[in-house]
């Protein structure tokens, strides 16, 4: 029976194809798809692997001491038990050869169809059971993950999809962690839904900057869906149809083209300069998170990188660090990707919804968003900021740098942030005969006390560029990444808007660049307004350069001016823009 999830569009486009659930914690597991030549060796290292677990299982039971309660040794018993079960251990191996998973997918794929069959069992005690499969999946992955670390064999990282003919997968998913969807980047997915996250939180950039269709905060929707449900995504209208009539699927069949053909003639407009009708030049730059992204940016029309949110160089490394000479080659590369053009490097930005490792999660601290997050982290870590910092430092030989500092709220921070530098200035003859680059200093504006205090650290900054992300959540105190509040979380609240008009002003009358790196510049909504506030300088997901671009070409930019006091002097000023045509 057909039925529709709803939740909150957050990457636009329609994505059909059939379900994987993926619960809770498993989403880091590798999937990929096995060579049809290497499915019998996939489905050994998948049952070697859980005669290994029930070996070790067996050995722990043996060694219990006499005095062990017997709830344990029973306890070790349904284990075992499960680690050999034909249900189990058959079922993961008919997704290796039917579907050609590998064997941490179908591991995985089959522990969710059995917990749905626990979690319908009447019986209290067996429904419970299903955490005891868990705690087993997760020691035959563990087996799986040593053996892939110390017998040298590598995993495929993600294969393609190179077996025509088969369906397109969706992921469905409780959540998605950020670091989590890059590694999807090259993968099986061609869309996904979870059941929590907000419009800004950081897996919904990554999916808008991947440009692949998303659903978030789409509440019960890894319980109602069904592994290999027939799902329609529409990214647009924040719904997923599961099970659609073959009317509903064809008239999505009949959009997915019509988007193409639109991406096609959008196409045209990509290295055509933006400037406004009346003559004013547009900045047109991309949010990137690794270094390769920075080509697909230039292949977008991106005249450079705005915002290189570093720190997903940073995150999943199982709390190991980057060295310096990793991230420097990484900034070398993508400016090397950027042949010439200017690359905004943010200092890392780890905390909140975006933690260093999935391990470590922030939820040891009460509130993780207003936690030692950002610039604060780095200056709390002086070996590792400065690390950093040696490391763009050395990459600014290879083209233009500038600098950006994430979360700015205290004067103090900054000129914190300036004696290291100078510090590791001062250091940098002895690392090299080169001279030292020069690069531009910058902050972001997106705490709302950075904008009141703008004209105490213009001065010591060459330019700004305001986080609409995070300035919206801390000035209305609303959760970016919560589901629960994202009806509160109001990109068009009158404060929101005195903040940015102020910012740009300011940074304006005194001589420095102010650019918006938030998903505000990608927002159609906003192109409008910002460009009458002034706004000269944007920055956002790749994908939406050619649709910003095209509402820029068409503009007035004096018109604008006029039209843009008179939405902030509005009441109410989204309904105010849309009187007036802007949004
Ligand atoms: C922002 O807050 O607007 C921003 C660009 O930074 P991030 O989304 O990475 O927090
Ligand atoms: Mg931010």
């Amino acid at each position: 029976m057909s039925f529709q999830v709803f939740g909150i569009a957050v990457s636009q486009g329609v994505a059909i194809g059939r379900a994987v659930l993926v619960g809770a914690g498993r989403v880091d597991v590798a999937h990929y798809f096995v060579e049809p030549d290497r499915v019998a060796q996939e489905v050994a290292r998948c049952e070697g692997a859980c005669a290994q677990v029930a070996e070790e299982l067996v050995a722990l039971r043996d060694e219990l001491p006499a005095d062990a309660p017997p709830e344990l040794a029973a306890l070790l018993d349904v284990h075992l038990m499960m680690a050999r079960d034909e249900a189990f251990v058959g079922g993961a191996r008919e997704w290796i050869t039917e579907r050609r998973y590998n064997a941490e997918w179908a591991l995985s794929a089959q522990m969710e169809a059995l917990g749905r069959q626990f979690d319908e069992m009447e019986d209290d005690y067996l429904r419970e059971r299903k955490v005891d499969l868990e705690q087993v999946v997760e020691r035959i992955l563990a087996v799986l993950s040593r053996q892939a670390k110390g017998g040298g064999e590598s995993l495929p990282a993600a294969l393609p999809r190179d077996f025509g003919g088969d369906d397109p997968l969706l992921l469905v998913a409780s959540d998605i962690a950020p670091a989590d969807l890059i590694g999807f980047r090259q993968g099986v997915f061609r869309g996904f839904i979870t059941d929590v996250g907000g419009r800004t939180s950081h897996t919904a950039i990554v999916a808008r900057s991947m440009n692949i269709p998303a659903v978030v905060g789409a509440r019960e929707a890894s319980r109602l869906i069904r592994q290999d449900d027939w799902v329609i995504i529409d990214g647009d209208a924040g719904i997923a149809i599961v099970d659609p009539s073959p009317v509903v699927l064809a008239e999505y069949r009949f959009r997915q083209r019509q988007a193409e053909l639109e991406q096609e003639r959008l196409s045209l407009w990509r290295h055509r300069p933006a400037v406004t009708l009346d003559g004013h030049p547009v900045e047109m730059l991309a949010n990137i998170e690794l270094p390769a992204d920075a080509e697909a940016a230039l292949a977008a029309g991106a005249e450079g990188v705005g915002l290189f949110r570093t720190e997903f160089l940073f995150m999943n490394r199982g709390g190991k660090l980057p060295t310096e000479d990793e991230q420097y080659l990484a900034y070398r590369a993508a400016l090397e990707n950027l042949q010439g053009r200017p690359l905004t490097i943010r200092t890392v930005d780890v905390g909140a919804d975006k933690p260093l490792d999935r391990s470590h999660g922030s939820d040891h601290q009460l509130n993780p968003a207003l936690g030692l997050r950002a610039i604060r982290w780095s200056l709390a870590e002086p070996v590792m900021f400065r690390q950093q910092l040696r490391a763009i430092l050395r990459a600014a030989q290879h083209g233009p740098v500038r600098l950006l500092i994430p979360m700015l709220a205290h004067q103090s921070e900054l000129m914190e942030v300036r004696s290291t530098l100078d510090r590791v200035r001062a250091q940098w003859s002895t690392h090299s005969d080169q001279p030292c680059p020069r690069v531009d200093l910058g902050i972001m504006v997106e705490v709302p006390a950075a904008a009141l205090i703008l004209d105490r650290v213009l001065p010591w900054v060459d330019f700004v560029s305001i986080g609409t992300n995070d300035l919206i959540q801390y000035t209305l105190a609303i959760d970016r990444a919560d589901e629960a509040v994202a009806h509160l979380y109001d990109p068009w609240h009158p404060a929101v808007l005195q903040l940015i008009a102020s910012v740009i002003r300011q940074a304006r009358s005194a001589g420095k660049a102010v650019c918006v790196c938030g998903e505000m510049a990608g927002d159609l909504a906003f192109t409008a307004l910002l460009l009458g506030l002034g706004l000269r300088s944007f920055s956002m997901n790749p994908p939406q350069i050619t649709l910003v671009k095209q509402r820029i070409l068409r503009a007035d930019a004096a018109k604008l001016q006029e039209m843009a006091a008179d939405v902030l002097a509005h009441e109410q000023p989204q309904e105010r823009a849309r009187q007036l045509g802007l949004a």
